[in-house]
């Protein structure tokens, strides 16, 4: 009888052939020029698949893609590299693509708002409590000066919307 033994490839070679056959973002759909591959929420680099050099077969192969995503620079970015303190950026960014209709662009735009609102709220210590507290994030442009700059109140609103919808979800 002939047992099944599957061929044994190195990871880095699976990794290779991965990337090859992404064409859009997993997370926003977006058509991948440039390509962050990442793997349990974190970015592997290119240095870093040369190195991957264990023998794997295709069942534990399959096993891992479970846990590997191509992204886009930006939606990598969101995922990886950024701590939110207060608001939940990256929940809030799959709302606009998945439940919105707006641009990759527009999308950007309300992203970067809130990341920069959320670092001067760190910046200022703004109590987390406070921020949990059920008037919203509305409550804070009477109480930051900064949050009531117009494209700061813009990205709020949509934050809140987004809030709603998930409440409601
Ligand atoms: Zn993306």
């Amino acid at each position: 009888m002939l047992a099944k033994v599957g061929k044994k490839r190195p990871l880095s070679r699976y990794l290779k052939d991965f990337k090859h056959c992404q064409t859009h973002c997993c997370q926003c759909g977006k058509p991948l020029d440039r390509m962050t591959l990442v793997f349990r929420g974190q970015i592997i680099n290119k240095e870093a698949i040369a190195g991957m050099d264990q023998l794997i077969d295709d069942t534990v192969w399959q096993s891992l893609t479970k846990e590997l995503t191509a992204l886009c620079r930006f939606c990598s970015v969101i995922s990886c590299n950024s701590e939110p303190n207060y608001f939940d950026i990256k929940a809030f960014k799959q709302y606009l693509f998945e439940q919105t209709a707006m641009s990759h662009s527009t999308i950007r735009e309300y992203v970067v708002r809130l990341r920069r609102l959320d670092e001067i709220l760190a910046a200022r210590n703004y109590p987390h409590d406070k921020f949990e507290h059920p008037t919203g994030p509305q409550a804070l442009i009477e109480e930051i000066p900064d949050a009531g700059q117009s494209n700061y109140r813009i990205a709020l609103r949509k934050y809140d919307q987004y809030l709603h919808w998930q409440r409601n979800f």
